[in-house]
């Protein structure tokens, strides 16, 4: 079995829903811009994607309840995250052996609170390998479950191949989640390769309504509207 299917298998034996590989010397001075020298050197990326569970997902709402934000906060965040580091960890163990070098990005792990930004971004991978498209809400849209899929990242020089392309975007008119943003935070922009991301997106009006809710209490701090309401992949 060859490397890149025995990553590919071994993903999905650990639980992965996506898999994808992506070349990205495309995005390469983007992702120097993001992550440095010690990220960009990487020419290729595998997505790991788990789904995210649509009764939980479906319970968001600008009055959430505490049940409902306990179970997204554990199932569709934490628990979700944990299972992708195991994975990608797993993955970047058997690319080493393969004598070639892997460096995991975590699941979800903000490093820069300037910019408010993780060192990769995984949706620009999980573009890449051809699994979906950047929406509106800047998130990967996948053809089958939306938005509603978490993303981790492996960076490697091993010579895989792709699986796919970039993919088009399918958004259309739609602009669901630029209207149900209560801080109006998305500016309904398409997703261009070359744009900076504040063309679509005001990172510091969502972190700073996120800030608002944990000072009201932590346990309910979860927005995700514009997640649950993208007509892909609800139900
Ligand atoms: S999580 Fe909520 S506040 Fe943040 S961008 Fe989405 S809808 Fe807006
Ligand atoms: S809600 Fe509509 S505009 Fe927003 S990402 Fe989904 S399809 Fe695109």
């Amino acid at each position: 079995m060859n490397l890149d299917s025995h990553l590919h298998e071994s993903a999905m034996a650990l639980g992965a829903d996506y898999f994808g590989i992506a070349d990205l010397t495309p995005a390469h001075d983007a992702i120097h811009e993001q992550g440095g020298t010690p990220i960009s050197v990487y020419p290729r990326s595998i997505s790991i994607g788990i789904s995210l569970l649509h009764p939980i997902v479906d319970q968001l709402s600008r009055t959430v309840t505490r049940p409902a934000a306990v179970s997204y906060l554990s199932h569709c965040y934490d628990i979700i995250n944990s299972r992708l580091d195991q994975i990608v960890s797993r993955l970047a163990g058997i690319v080493q052996r393969s004598g070639c070098r892997a460096f995991p990005v975590a699941a979800s792990k903000r490093v820069d609170d300037q910019r408010l930004c993780a060192v990769f971004p995984h949706k620009l991978s999980a573009h890449l390998s051809g699994l979906g498209w950047i929406g509106k809400n800047c998130l990967l849209i996948t053809p089958d479950m939306g938005p509603r899929v978490r993303w981790a990242t492996l960076l490697t020089d091993a010579p895989l191949v792709p699986t796919g392309q970039a993919m088009a975007e399918r958004c259309g008119d739609c602009r669901e989640c630029v209207a149900i943003c209560p801080v109006r935070a998305f500016t309904g922009r398409s997703f261009r390769a070359q744009d900076p991301r504040s063309v679509r997106f005001d990172a510091g009006r969502c972190d700073r309504y996120f800030n608002m809710m944990r000072a009201k209490d932590p346990d309910t701090a979860v927005c995700g509207l514009c997640l649950r309401i993208c007509p892909f992949g609800r139900g």
